[in-house]
């Protein structure tokens, strides 16, 4: 893992994804090293030669946080890295920022797949406007850690992404995590760019009668697989009364097709 210290002028930027103000990103690239990551498109531009998962760059500053200008906005970390990912526990750049923030009114939203951010619960109780979103693809992960976060009172989305098309096991994980999760997103498996190809040699090597089938959805273009997906999860949704949205990608599109939202009221 090459890990590098880079400067620079301010750890809140502007946020193109709807719903939110500002993003925070406290690292360029992520330990991660997923082998389905969206944001390994990271890499162009931050020069790096390694493959995605392989680098790290802390961002360090200097200047403190403008309070003032995030108060009552709704901000999300992390958008292209994850604000656990393995370096924090030495560098404590989220701790850092999360003090800076806990006084503030900003909306906060954290998204990571790491069990460290128990370490923060201290300081993640303290804000007074805070939702925590795990993303999970399978039964056996990190579900412990977001029935920590609920048992203290931390609103909790469980964020089922990325889908694999009959793999992921959806359904179970709503059955087993319900009465500890606040919020269910739910978010189907794109398979574009670099890492199209290796997906799918993974999922011919290891699941070979899914094979065609993930053709069909990735070069046909078929939904209907993500249709009748929708169906199921709204009907075990409804019967339980859970929050939840389905955000649904057409692969080929490149188009966001979103099928069920409910009112996208952040908090
Ligand atoms: S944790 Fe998120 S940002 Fe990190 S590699 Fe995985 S998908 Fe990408």
């Amino acid at each position: 893992m090459k890990v590098k210290e880079i400067k620079v002028s301010n750890y809140v930027t502007k946020s193109n994804l709807p719903g939110f103000d500002f993003v925070i990103n406290p690292y360029v690239g992520c330990s991660h090293a997923c082998k389905y990551c969206y944001a390994s498109f990271m890499k162009k531009f931050s020069n790096h030669k390694e493959n995605w998962g392989e680098f790290v760059d802390i961002k360090l500053t200097t200047k403190a946080i403008d309070i003032k200008k995030i108060e009552y906005k709704n901000i999300f970390m992390s958008s292209v890295t994850d604000c656990y990912n393995i370096k924090e526990k030495d560098y404590l750049i989220t701790r850092n920022i999360l003090e800076e923030l806990k006084n503030s009114h900003c909306n906060l939203t954290i998204s990571t797949k790491s069990s460290l951010i128990l370490r923060d619960i201290d300081i993640l109780k303290e804000f007074k406007n805070l939702r925590v979103c795990i993303s999970i693809n399978t039964i056996k992960e990190r579900l412990n850690t977001l029935k920590t976060l609920h048992d203290n009172n931390i609103y909790t989305i469980a964020f089922v992404s990325p889908i694999f098309p009959y793999i992921s096991e959806v359904s179970k994980i709503i059955e087993i995590s319900k009465d500890y999760i606040d919020e269910y997103w739910f978010e189907n498996l794109k398979l574009r760019g670099d890492y199209k190809k290796p997906i799918l040699n993974y999922i011919n090597y290891n699941y070979k009668d899914l094979y065609p089938k993930y053709l069909d959805i990735y070069f046909n273009n078929n939904m209907r697989y993500w249709k009748d997906l929708s169906l199921k999860i709204e009907d075990i949704c409804n019967k339980y009364n859970l929050k939840y949205k389905i955000f649904w990608n057409n692969n080929n599109k490149e188009e966001k097709l979103i099928l069920k939202q409910e009112s996208f009221k952040l908090f």
